[in-house]
């Protein structure tokens, strides 16, 4: 046998991709599952985007680029950086990877030492405390409650910092809340950092472009430039573009850590897909509107779903301000009684529950580190919301 590093025996498998493993094998056995598990997109990819990658491939870019990007892709990405965020990047100051999850690894994997700790403000993404722990490193996860819109609050940092801090992780718009940090409230963390100069902070910008209500992301580097030196920005196509599958996404620095991270990639996968990178560009640089689009859709889906989740029994719902979940509170059904005698002892059981007598399928709070809530995609259609809605409408009013 073969044995297993240390590292792999405490990395937890993606609690999101097993979901989603666990939706497949249901309908594998011809059962009908509601859901509200997608980490993505359900659009195809624009169509010019595609028609890209198409000629890509026919006029020969089949072949290795080189490890941090070709450079027309990362001249778009410093372009969009300037002209949408406001923060200015070289090229050279930019690295290409296959998705925005390889960026945050290898940043991680580049500057992580054994015990060294990294703030993750809760809920968070699933993968932000594995793919620290994988790297040597510590995750701090600091739980943010509703009253702060969930999000970091300055005291919270100040009072999290060790001597042993290295990173502050922020995902603005949150997955899996939609929270984006406001002007103020970044400068409220900046001045806290700038305290403290040995902290440096990771913003993951995935969700940027999906958007309501004329909401917009602000980059910290566009707001407290003193704190460019050690800001890395980390973004990618999946999201905004429908490109999930194609695994493009970058990260943007100050450039002895972008080098850093270009040599581990020339040392493990070489460079993202010639062609997807090419595809890249022209997401980047060629029409806008199927993301607003997209992001239209997505809003008409979000009022549908929050209102639904409203009139539910026990079920509080704010509207996201982004991204393309809702996570409401579910907090008042903790300790329910099914209709078969079983209770609702968690955000876990509840998940269970509604599986079983709803067929909906949906994410636990606790997977993001806030028990008592739970995650919904909206990146479905509405027949599938109102149904859903209908299902868990007929189940939670069976809980006594
Ligand atoms: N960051 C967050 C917060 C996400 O939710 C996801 C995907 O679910 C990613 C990063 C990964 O994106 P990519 O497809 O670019 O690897």
């Amino acid at each position: 046998t073969i044995s297993l590093s240390n590292k792999i025996r405490q990395l937890r498998p993606s609690p999101s991709i097993a979901a989603k493993q666990r939706v497949n094998e249901l309908q594998a056995q011809g059962r009908r599952v509601l859901d509200f598990c997608l980490g993505e997109p359900d659009f195809d990819t624009p169509a010019h985007i595609i028609e890209a990658a198409i000629s890509a491939m026919c006029s020969g870019d089949t072949h290795y680029t080189g490890s941090q990007g070709i450079p027309a892709l990362r001249r778009a990405i410093a372009d969009k950086l300037r002209q949408q965020n406001g923060a200015e990047y070289d090229p050279s100051e930019i690295v290409v990877g296959i998705g925005a999850k390889q960026l945050i690894f290898e940043v991680f994997a580049a500057s992580l030492s054994e015990g060294d700790e990294v703030i993750i403000p809760a809920p968070c993404w699933v993968s932000y405390p594995d793919i620290v722990k994988v790297n040597g490193g510590t995750p701090v996860i600091l739980p943010c409650t509703a009253e702060t819109g969930f999000k970091l609050s300055a005291p919270a940092l100040e009072a999290a910092i060790t001597p042993r801090t290295r990173w502050l992780v922020i995902n603005s718009p949150s997955n899996p809340t939609g929270a984006v940090y406001t002007r103020d409230e970044w400068l409220a963390l900046a001045e806290v950092l700038e305290r403290h100069p040995d902290v440096a902070l990771m913003t993951d910008e995935i969700y940027e472009l999906v958007s309501y209500d004329g909401i917009r992301n602000l980059t910290p580097v566009a707001v407290a430039p003193a704190l460019r030196e050690r800001c890395v920005i980390i973004n990618g196509l999946s999201k905004a573009y429908a490109m999930t599958g194609w695994r493009v996404g970058y990260a943007a620095g100050p450039a002895p850590l972008i080098a850093a991270v270009t040599k581990l990639l020339g040392q493990s996968t070489t460079c993202a897909c010639a062609f997807a990178q090419t595809a890249a560009v022209a997401a980047l640089t060629g029409p806008q509107d199927p993301v607003a689009e997209m992001n239209a859709i997505y809003a008409e889906r979000r009022a549908l779903l929050v209102e639904g989740l409203n009139a539910l029994p026990g079920v509080t719902c704010t509207a996201p301000d982004a991204a393309f979940y809702v996570f409401p509170d579910v907090s008042a059904l903790i300790g329910a009684r099914t209709p078969e005698g079983g209770v609702i002892a968690s955000d876990l059981d509840l998940v269970g529950y509604l599986l079983e007598a709803a067929s909906v399928a949906v994410m636990d709070g606790t997977s993001y580190g806030s028990p008592g809530f739970l995650r919904l995609s909206f990146a479905t259609d509405t027949d599938t919301i109102r149904e859903g809605l209908s299902a868990m409408r007929r189940a939670l009013s069976a809980l006594s």
